[in-house]
């Protein structure tokens, strides 16, 4: 945790400008953390692989689809809430969870990976789907829809089953995609402060749908992640931030050291 990058969201981004602030440096070091500074307290976000983030806030300890081998989060520290976008691999993993998990760790899921949960985990676990909301230590967070709009890649994320979610903290609502193309709901959130947008083919979306999105839905941040796929499928966060341009502070992270 050597390089801290601090955000400042009120007057101070105004004052910094938008070239000053811009993010493009991509980390060398693991897991290092991007400090964002919120009227609440500060919020770290925490890059670790592909999907898998975790972010230290007021209210708690979020890890988001944490999947993989459990050592990777062994210097973060451990989950107050886990939330879980859908069942896919790359996303849900009992067994990383069983190993993350205290005895007060919450979990929130959509209903599809709520009704696959082991029982032990069940029991510390609540489901939204989308258009609803949960609440966690005073934090609002709402389920968004995520799916292909593509015909041949609907089979990956059908209509009405995988999560989105948009987190209300104060001073930075946040918005973290899933697995989805440019779907009409990404399109037309507001007051999004912070943004995780996936890109990958064929299983969501390429750069310039993400990048079209950015443009309308225009958080002031916004991590590409989710960015690698099958052989081809790869789509370059570089490529994805030249489309943004000045529309959004793009924050280049390493997710696949
Ligand atoms: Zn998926
Ligand atoms: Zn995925």
């Amino acid at each position: 945790m050597t390089h801290t990058r601090r955000y400042f969201l009120t007057a101070a981004a105004a004052a910094f400008g938008t070239t000053t602030v811009l993010p493009y440096a991509i980390r060398a070091e693991d897991h290092a953390g991007d400090t964002f500074n919120t009227p609440a307290g500060d919020i770290v976000v925490h890059p670790v692989n592909h999907a898998s983030f975790v972010m230290t806030t007021p209210p708690g300890v979020i890890y988001c689809d944490p999947v993989g081998d459990p050592a990777i989060y062994a210097e973060l520290p451990r989950p107050d809430l886990i939330l879980l976008t859908h069942h896919h691999g790359d996303h849900y993993k009992p067994e990383t969870l069983a190993a993350l998990v205290g005895d007060n760790t919450k979990l929130i899921t959509n209903p599809e990976v709520f009704n696959m949960l082991p029982d032990n985990l069940k029991t510390k676990a609540d489901q939204i789907a989308n258009g609803e909301k949960a609440t966690f230590e005073g934090l609002t967070i709402d389920a968004i829809p995520a799916y292909n709009i593509t015909q041949d890649r609907m089979k990956f994320h059908p209509v009405g089953r995988d999560n989105g979610y948009v987190l209300n903290f104060d001073g930075l609502r946040t918005y973290i995609s899933g697995d989805s193309e440019d779907i009409p709901e990404m399109r037309a959130l507001k007051g999004i402060d912070l943004a995780f947008v996936c890109m990958n083919l064929p299983f969501t979306m390429d750069v310039k749908a993400a990048a079209s999105a950015v443009a309308q839905f225009k958080p002031k941040f916004v991590y590409p992640y989710h960015y690698r796929g099958r052989e081809g499928g790869t789509q370059d966060p570089a490529e994805f931030a030249n489309l943004v341009g000045d529309g959004a502070a793009v924050n280049l992270a390493d997710w696949y050291s």
